[in-house]
């Protein structure tokens, strides 16, 4: 097998549940190959932690206290992955491969997608050409964001 260490850069699309299935294509009958199917967060999407309350905040959406903070960023990962863990559940089939869920928090789904390839070890990455986004077009802002900014081949599929 080439390619040992795949990773599937998941946002629930349909376009992304099609690169999980090509990467299984490639990968399931190899024990020793791997496919990561992770989702990033964008920092953006989490409370902002400046607005955490010493007390000195009287503000609604004032968090409490670092712990909370802490608490929201944990489950916020944890979802994200126990949603792709199911896909991985429905699409696995017979396949002999690691299949492994993840989540991370990054400042942009381009750089926390290029951080993990280089972090991981990926060898390739097999991604949606197009993802949850309404605009029509040849490709996403995340494709083509990952497509100049990682060293190792990325397999685009539709
Ligand atoms: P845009 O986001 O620019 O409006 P889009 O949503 O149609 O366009 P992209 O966001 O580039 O297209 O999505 C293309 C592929 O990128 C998806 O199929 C998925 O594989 C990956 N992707 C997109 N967002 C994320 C994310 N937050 N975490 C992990 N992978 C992602
Ligand atoms: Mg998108």
């Amino acid at each position: 097998m080439y390619f040992k260490n795949i990773l599937v850069p998941y946002d629930e699309s349909d376009h992304a549940k099609s690169a999980l299935h090509i990467a299984l294509g490639l990968a399931g009958p190899y024990p020793e190959a791997k496919v990561s199917v992770v989702t990033v967060i964008p920092s953006a999407a989490l409370p902002n932690p400046t607005l955490l309350s010493d007390g000195s905040l009287d503000v609604p959406y004032a968090l409490g206290d670092p712990s909370t903070y802490e608490r929201i960023m944990e489950a916020t990962v944890e979802r994200a992955s126990s949603d792709a863990q199911a896909v991985i559940d429905q699409a696995r089939d017979d396949a002999e491969c690691k299949i492994v869920a993840d989540a991370v928090i990054a400042d942009s789904p381009v750089e926390g997608i290029a951080d993990y390839v280089k972090s991981h070890d990926i060898d390739l990455v097999v991604m949606g050409r197009r993802g949850l986004g309404a605009l029509r077009g040849m490709i996403g802002s995340v494709s083509f964001g990952v497509l100049r900014s990682v060293d190792v081949p990325v397999l685009t599929v539709k």
